[in-house]
């Protein structure tokens, strides 16, 4: 290799920032475990530096990319998410960033799963109980019961790597699913899991016959038990169909009273306001997110309210957070393993330094031809 390429790590990503340094890269790690502040990511791409590895807790915009003019090669985020980098800003200074798609879809779905089982089924509050010291008695009843999952109905919103994922899943246990995605339809993808439930019912495994299709948001909303998104966080003018607070008051009020909202997608993408109240008032029958407005959740958000307690499940933006899923080195598998070698496909020119043959590169629409950027 010719070139010593120098990386500025805004966080510890483990292990696979071995891998850069085996290869004669000069790694800074930002020390603490919060995020750095943008004024001090600024100075280190001031200073030079050719790759930058974030987070999605990282603002990534103009003044970033001004500061690397000439100098920064790669943006690469340890997330599949990247609502925090400005792909129009990224796109007008010809500067490619990657991400970690496909390695958590499997890990991100399982949880949001496991989300919707804890909280039709009331998980958390019955440990409660057992813990508290506050189970007496065994009763048919008392103190309450929890909603089934099997064979009920539920809404994918957003058809893409994770909720088909997700829509597996749903299959295993015998539910209804509506799919709504208004820009990607994999019909073959829902064609095929209507047959598994056809032949699960045929050969006995499944009781009742169960289907899949696709239908318009509002049909979704309005018939089903759950719903799960599964949506990126796109704002006003940066989609035709954006899904900034998608879930408001009146989409929300479409929702059954019995029916359970998950989200494990991008906190924004749900009112928050919109949601206590709708908790409160018993528009709807609970909400188990994983992802808020303001992260961490702040001390005096209205879903930390005692009276909706028991219906409102709150996990600290942990659906991807298995051991492999974080931190494997392989990019096969982890996130951070597919981040380093995202960072190495474009520092040292891979695929012909095509950027636009780059699987893990995002922005490849600013990239029409060959450009070998490692030269
Ligand atoms: P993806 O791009 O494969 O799928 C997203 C799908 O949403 C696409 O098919 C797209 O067409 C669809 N979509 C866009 N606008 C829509 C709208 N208005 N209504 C309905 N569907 C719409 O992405 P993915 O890999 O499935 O990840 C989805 C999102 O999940 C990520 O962008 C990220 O924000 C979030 N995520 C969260 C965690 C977590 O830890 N909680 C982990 C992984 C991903």
């Amino acid at each position: 290799m010719s070139k010593k390429f120098r990386v500025f790590a805004t966080c510890d990503i483990g292990e696979s920032l071995e891998l850069l340094r085996k290869r004669a890269y000069e790694v800074e790690v930002y020390p603490e475990p919060q995020a750095p502040p943008k004024k001090l990511i600024i100075e280190k791409v001031k200073s030079g530096i050719d790759g930058l590895i974030t987070t999605l807790r990282d603002p990534i915009d103009a003044e970033i990319f001004a500061a690397g003019k000439d100098t920064l090669k790669v943006v690469a985020q340890m997330a599949v998410g990247f609502d925090n980098i400005n792909r129009a800003d990224a796109n007008r200074y010809k500067l490619p960033f990657t991400h970690t798609a496909d390695v958590l879809t499997e890990a991100t779905a399982e949880f949001a799963f496991f989300m919707l089982g804890a909280l039709a089924r009331k998980m958390w509050s019955a440990e409660h109980l057992t813990r508290e010291n506050k189970w007496s008695f065994w009763h048919p009843y008392l103190p309450f019961l929890g909603d089934e999952v099997t064979g009920k109905t539920i809404a994918i919103i957003g058809t893409g790597r994770i909720g088909l994922a997700m829509i597996k899943k749903c299959c295993g246990f015998d539910m209804n699913i509506l799919c709504y995605d208004p820009a990607y339809q994999n019909h073959e993808y829902v064609k095929a899991i209507q047959e598994t439930m056809d032949l699960r019912h045929a050969k006995g495994i499944q009781k009742e016959k169960t289907w899949i299709k696709y239908t318009s948001f509002e049909d979704a909303l309005k018939q089903v038990d759950f719903v799960s998104v599964h949506v990126p966080l796109l704002r006003e003018g940066e989609s035709e169909t954006p899904t900034y607070h998608l879930f408001n008051e009146k989409n929300l009020k479409m929702m059954k009273p019995t029916a359970f909202l998950v989200n494990t997608s991008r906190g924004p993408v749900v009112d928050e306001a919109a949601l206590a109240r709708a908790l409160k008032e018993n528009w709807i029958a609970g909400a188990a997110l994983d992802v808020y407005e303001k992260e961490p959740l702040p001390a005096d958000s209205p879903l930390r309210d005692p009276a909706i307690e028991d219906r409102c499940r709150l996990y600290p933006h942990f659906a991807s957070a298995g051991k492999i899923t974080r931190l494997s080195t392989d990019p096969n598998k982890g996130m951070a393993g597919r981040c380093v070698q995202g960072l190495i496909d474009v520092l040292e020119g891979n695929y012909g330094g095509d950027i636009t043959k780059m699987p893990y590169v995002v922005n490849k629409e600013a990239f029409g031809k060959l450009t070998n950027i490692a030269s």
